[in-house]
């Protein structure tokens, strides 16, 4: 598999860049050739009439300098993963769930890796620059709808911070359980695997995290 580098332009308004989705599994190891059961099927859902949300899906991230190699030629590929992002996001979110989130450019690659960390693979990345957040992912990715849901979930938590970290942040820093290995890496990316666990469907564990999850996303779509 070759390795593909995404360059992203060093910007003067970065305030985070947040999530760093490794190809990395729990055991240190590259899953290249390893199989995930959880999420490797895609998401099925019925064809929902669109809602009024503000992001746009594109081929090339508007903040980054994305390497021409990384953009898809392949139109009809393209607009055939746009088309599932969307139903997607259509199914899975409401309007002001992401409400700061700018664009989703889909790259045409299995993997990017930024400048920085050049040993770990990276599937998707979601940066939050002047109140806005956008997302990258590597379209060819294994889990694609998990590392959606994953990115996503970064631009919710960073939009609706302030109500997480006043009402929820507490009870969810007393709780040890952690979804995966990856999760322990820091609070946005405990968040973040959670969250895209439980939109997945994974609600079964006894984990408070879930129940907290579950009562945050309510109450910013109401
Ligand atoms: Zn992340």
């Amino acid at each position: 598999m070759k390795n593909f580098l995404l360059v992203l332009a060093s910007t003067f308004f970065v305030i985070t860049i947040v999530c760093l989705c490794t190809m990395c599994d729990d055991s240190g190891g590259c899953h290249k050739h390893k199989k995930h059961s959880h999420y490797d099927k895609p998401l099925e859902f019925s064809e929902n009439p669109s809602q009024d949300f503000e992001y746009r899906i594109i081929k090339k991230g508007s903040i980054g300098k994305t390497d021409k190699c990384l953009v898809f030629k392949d139109t009809a590929e393209f607009n055939e993963l746009a088309r599932h992002y969307d139903m997607v996001i259509n199914n899975v979110f409401a309007p002001a769930h992401l409400d700061g989130l700018k664009e989703i450019a889909i790259l045409d690659a299995e993997t990017f890796v930024d400048g920085e960390e050049e040993d770990e693979r990276l599937r998707g990345i979601c940066e939050w620059i002047s109140g806005k957040s956008y997302v990258c992912i590597a379209g060819h990715c294994d889990e694609n709808d998990y590392v959606l849901l994953h990115e996503l979930c970064h631009s919710v938590m960073r939009r609706h911070e302030r109500l997480f970290n006043r009402k929820y942040k507490k009870d969810w820093k007393s709780c040890d359980e952690y979804i995966s290995k990856y999760a322990k890496k820091s609070l946005d990316e405990d968040f973040a695997e959670t969250g895209a666990a439980y939109l997945y469907g994974k609600r079964d564990k006894d984990n408070i995290k879930f129940k907290l999850f579950e009562r945050y996303f309510n109450e910013i779509k109401n």
